[in-house]
């Protein structure tokens, strides 16, 4: 049975070690945070195509696919949800559309003063701190290991093992030395408003929406090379001021919890193998940004596809 260590548990690590487990892999995997202290829970997150170009179009294609499937299982915290998308800019028809179960443009009159454009439509929406405990839960049942390991270097792994997937999001700024990844940091709001039914996202103001299996989020922040991974009020008063002007009622709302995660950026995702020593090979998948969720089965499978060429 061919073996695999992958580093890192957020939505890339545990996709990718389940790709390759369902595929007869012995997986391990060597994290310093656990799941659920990832910056994959603080994601929002919805499945989102319109800023991707190229090869990132095919990875949240096949995602979409493992979304749909999962909808149907209520345990894994997936759903899907409408979702109105608007811009200050007129915009042409995704290149998803047809991709989707419902899509239609909305017209003028009700869009918000300062809108010109925009959708609704129907797409996956994921509760994270249930997915990931569900994707982690189908891993440890599927037979494998989850360490809590801080990794110091690849290279330090090579005496153990002949395979590696360094999933270490904004980590791999150290742990590959890639000076292209940085900090994206986000800020997100966890709230009881059930009467909310409706999601909206607006990626300019990054204003966002979205009704979930365990609760609103709403958010959100996203600001560049900073690391700070406390809460910030300031953020948070921001949050709750802007999704209110969308919906009223987020203002009274309960706030259940908050979230804090650093986007891993980068020019584009880096997914390659790269020969660390004759009998180490490691399969790079990080620098996922916005999209990690949208992105993460279609990265997985090509992880998948690379782990197969290298064991030829
Ligand atoms: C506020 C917010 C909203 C978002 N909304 C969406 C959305 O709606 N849709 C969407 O698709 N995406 C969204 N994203 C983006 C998405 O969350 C990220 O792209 C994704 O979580 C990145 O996952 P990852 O597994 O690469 O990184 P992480 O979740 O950061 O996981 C990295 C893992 O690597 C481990 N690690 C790092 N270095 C080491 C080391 N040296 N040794 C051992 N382990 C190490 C960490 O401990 C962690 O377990 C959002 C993100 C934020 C913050």
């Amino acid at each position: 049975m061919p073996a695999a260590t992958v580093i890192g548990s957020g939505v890339i690590g545990l996709s990718s070690a389940l790709i390759l487990q369902r595929a007869g892999y012995r997986v391990q995997i060597l994290t310093r945070e656990l799941p659920l202290q990832t910056t994959s829970v603080a994601a929002g997150a919805a499945w989102s195509g319109s800023e991707l170009e190229g090869q990132s179009r095919s990875w949240a294609a096949v995602t979409l696919q493992h979304f749909f499937k999962l909808a149907a299982e209520p345990a894994s915290g997936v759903t899907l949800q409408r979702m109105r998308e608007v811009y200050a800019h007129s915009v042409a028809d995704p290149w998803y559309r047809d991709l989707l179960p419902f899509f239609e443009r909305i017209s003028a009159q009700d869009l918000q003063p300062g809108l010109v454009d925009g959708y609704v439509m129907d797409v996956p929406m994921v509760a994270p701190p249930l997915y990931l405990a569900y994707l982690r839960d189908q891993f440890l049942a599927g037979g494998g290991t989850l360490e809590q390991r801080d990794v110091s270097s690849l290279a330090a792994l090579q005496a153990e093992a002949s395979l590696l997937i360094n999933c270490s999001g904004v980590g791999a700024r150290e742990l590959a030395r890639d000076p292209r990844v940085y900090p994206m940091r986000g800020q997100t709001m966890l709230i009881d408003a059930p009467n909310i039914t409706l999601g909206y996202m607006n990626h300019e103001r990054v204003d966002h929406i979205f009704p979930r299996s365990d609760g609103v989020l709403i958010g959100g922040i996203k600001r560049d090379d900073d690391w700070n991974r406390q809460l910030d009020a300031d953020d948070s008063a921001d949050i709750i001021a802007r999704t209110s002007k969308i919906e009223p009622g987020i203002a009274q709302a309960r706030a259940l919890r908050q979230f804090v995660g650093l986007r891993p950026g980068r020019d584009q995702v880096r997914l390659e193998a790269e020969q660390l020593s004759e009998s180490c090979r490691v399969i790079h998948n990080y620098g996922h940004g916005s999209v990690g969720y949208t992105l993460s089965w279609g990265c997985a499978e090509d992880v998948l596809a690379l782990a197969k060429t290298t064991e030829e």
